[in-house]
């Protein structure tokens, strides 16, 4: 239940794509960026050439990797995925580009990760479908300029203000993906429960999609969990008793935050007052790393209102001291 992708096991990934929708009509939610993304397809198709390269960013699980697999599936095209830290040298990309057919995509997933020399070489490529290559080393050395086939680069980001100026002024399309509300989430464990042939009647699906921190991976994640209490401990249907007696064994509460989340918003009350205090010391103090607070759990607790992030650090809201049971001394003052 781990919401980080890296930390994902080999069964978890499979069954993700068995899951994962294939066309825009099975996708659920976004509908800002469908209805944009459907347009700008249908229009590179009509006019016969790749479509403008896209930027994806927002939390992980909310689908980036679904809309890619889902853009290459609808233009027709082939798609080639990587990532930011596994593309050390410019040589790697040089021969993930030289391979790409006319209109395929690129996905390159935690684009903020590119080392700078990678990230520069990209830049000719994605403007004028051009690459410098070295040929021979030493005395012999020289610099050849070869053609690309136009493709698309889809790039996906947790972190977009860890994206350089230049490199996000060369998408021409740039979306970003919301949480999905508990209506959308439902719809989707539903979707799933019958790709994988689980009996759920719809209250037990709307108990699920309301403790998944409006995302459709962990959704899907508690309903696989979900589904083996329903096995084990019921008759194999999930219902609403059934889904909160597994989310309760798996310690998702009412509001669907996870451990980690509730340590985090304990911690900041326990320790250091309820705040302001910096990333840093909350993530020495819980044990976790910086940028999985930032990324995974933070936006989370502040769009949920737990939170507040102020320019002297994080701070606790009044809702946080409610749901863990404190008292908000400072409220409770006149100064
Ligand atoms: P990360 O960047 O962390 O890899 P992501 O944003 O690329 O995450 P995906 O891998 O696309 O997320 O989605 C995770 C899972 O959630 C997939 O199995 C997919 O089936 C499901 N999913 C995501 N968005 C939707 C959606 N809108 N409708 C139905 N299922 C979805």
């Amino acid at each position: 239940l781990d919401p980080n992708p890296e930390r994902l096991t080999q069964p978890e990934k499979d069954i993700e794509k068995v899951l994962r929708p294939q066309f825009f009509e099975d996708f659920r939610g976004q509908f800002k960026i469908l209805e944009n993304l459907k347009i700008f397809v249908e229009a590179a198709k009509l006019r016969g050439e790749a479509l403008d390269h896209v930027l994806l960013h927002g939390p992980p699980g909310l689908g980036k990797t679904t809309l890619s697999h889902i853009i290459a599936n609808e233009m027709g095209t082939g798609i080639k995925i990587t990532s930011g830290p596994v593309l050390d040298k410019p040589g790697d990309l040089a021969g993930l580009l030289t391979n790409l057919n006319d209109g395929d995509i690129l996905f390159i997933d935690e684009i903020h990760r590119l080392s700078p020399v990678v990230e520069e070489y990209l830049y000719s490529a994605m403007e004028d479908f051009k690459i410098d290559i070295m040929l021979e080393t030493g005395p012999n050395a020289r610099s050849v300029q070869i053609s690309l086939s136009p493709f698309t680069l889809i790039g996906a980001t947790t972190r977009s203000g860890l994206l350089t100026a230049p490199l996000r002024a060369r998408f021409g399309i740039n979306s970003r993906l919301q949480y999905y509300d508990a209506k959308l989430l439902t719809d989707i464990v539903l979707r799933s429960a019958h790709i994988l042939k689980t009996p759920i009647n719809d209250e037990g699906a709307y108990e699920i999609a309301r403790r998944s921190r409006g995302t459709p991976r962990i959704a899907n994640a508690l309903l696989r969990r979900t589904r083996d209490f329903a096995q084990i401990k019921g008759n194999g249907e999930i219902d609403t008793k059934i889904a909160k007696y597994a989310l309760d064994a798996l310690n998702v509460d009412e509001y669907g935050l996870d451990e980690m989340d509730n340590r985090i918003l304990m911690t900041i009350i326990d320790k250091f007052k309820g705040g302001p205090v910096g990333l840093k010391t909350i993530a020495t103090a819980v044990g976790e790393d910086e940028g999985t607070i930032e990324e995974v759990y933070e936006p989370f607790l502040i769009q949920e209102g737990f939170l507040m992030r102020t320019s002297r650090g994080r701070e606790c809201t009044d809702l946080a001291y409610t749901h863990l049971g404190k008292t908000n001394i400072k409220g409770n003052t006149l100064f």
